[in-house]
């Protein structure tokens, strides 16, 4: 029973007691008191949040007006070195969300609704107009739109290796990009552990949001099997997380630098897998983004993890926003 009925009538969905007792045992041993916030955000949906990222290809400069009237605020007001004046994203103080726009043939989408902390690894990037980025796990396309609200990359390469989510991929940069930028990009449907062998040495920079444990949507599993099976399977995802980052690296052009995400808050498949390519890969070194969590400080919380190039964020009280993890290497020439 995962959808249930509340006090006024209304479905809701269920937590999937298997996943919540998985998560408790782990998190609660390396996030301490913090987990015990999260937990109480991430299995409360009426506490979630939600960010609006305009399109800048079809600005709606009345939704803007109307999202200024009902109090909302763009992330990283006072802005700074990593924060593009052309990307506009505003959080909403209303529990309700926006309805997603639906795709009209021959009309731009005007918004993409998101968790606001899934931008920090598209700013931790530093995207300049004619660079050659590889978005290497590019599905169903969030971070890929909001590069292109950034800069004019040269080349923007974006790649999934799942067929039915690269069509899903291919959906959303037709609803956001015109057609002229559209054109400048790629998509393929490679394994990402591939893609090192493929294109070596060709981007300035590379994104790798990782296939990783979901916190958020796991906790809301309908199918309890399938959600014991998916948590025996998680042992498996920091190999595939340093296999796919191998592989960006040797993607990367010398002195090219590379973002790793991934939207949970496990240590194995964050901080870990980082300390693993830091020590395997001689010509790799870590990126200070203490500023990235400066910047937006007073919108999101973060977990002290002793990391110069790595944050983490966790859903906090009217902060909801998280987990997101994010670290930022570069490739020595
Ligand atoms: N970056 C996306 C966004 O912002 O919309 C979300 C990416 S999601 C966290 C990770 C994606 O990696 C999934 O779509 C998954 O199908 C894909 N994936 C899983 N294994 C992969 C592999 N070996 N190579 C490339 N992509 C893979």
């Amino acid at each position: 029973t995962w959808l249930k009925a509340n006090s006024e009538g209304k479905l809701t969905k269920q937590i999937c007691k298997v996943v919540l007792d998985h998560f408790e045992k782990q998190y609660s041993k390396e996030l301490g008191d913090a987990w015990s916030t999260a937990r109480d955000i991430l299995t409360s949906p009426s506490c979630w949040q939600y960010a609006v990222l305009l399109n800048r290809f079809n600005y709606p400069f009345q939704l803007e007006k109307d999202l200024h009237l009902k109090g909302s605020h763009t992330l990283f007001q006072g802005s700074s070195a990593y924060f593009p004046e052309s990307l506009k994203c505003y959080l909403s103080r209303s529990p309700d969300r926006m309805p997603s726009e639906r795709h009209q043939m021959g009309n731009l989408k005007k918004y993409y609704l998101l968790n606001a902390a899934s931008l920090l690894p598209v700013l931790a990037l530093e995207l300049q107009d004619g660079e050659k980025v590889l978005d290497l796990c590019a599905a169903p396309g969030g971070k890929s739109v909001a590069l292109l609200q950034c800069a004019y990359p040269g080349y923007l390469h974006c790649n999934e290796s799942d067929r039915l989510r690269s069509r899903w991929l291919r959906q959303t940069l037709e609803s956001f990009i015109p057609q002229p930028l559209v054109n400048v990009i790629k998509v393929s449907e490679l394994d990402g552990r591939e893609m090192g062998d493929a294109q070596p040495e060709t981007f300035d920079k590379v994104l790798v949001d990782a296939p990783c444990s979901n916190d958020r949507s796991w906790l809301f599993s309908s199918d309890s099997q399938k959600a014991a099976c998916r948590i025996s399977q998680r042992r498996k995802l920091p190999t595939l997380q340093i296999e796919l980052l191998r592989s960006a690296i040797k993607a990367l052009r010398p002195g090219g630098l590379l973002v790793y995400s991934t939207c949970t808050l496990s240590k194995a498949e964050n901080q870990d897998v980082i300390t693993e390519i830091l020590n395997t890969c001689s010509n790799i070194m870590p990126v200070d983004i203490k500023g990235v969590a400066r910047m937006c400080s007073q919108d999101f919380t973060f977990v002290p993890i002793g990391q110069e190039c790595g944050l983490l964020v966790i859903p906090d009280k009217g902060k909801a926003w998280g987990p997101m993890y994010v670290a930022k290497l570069k490739k020595l020439n």
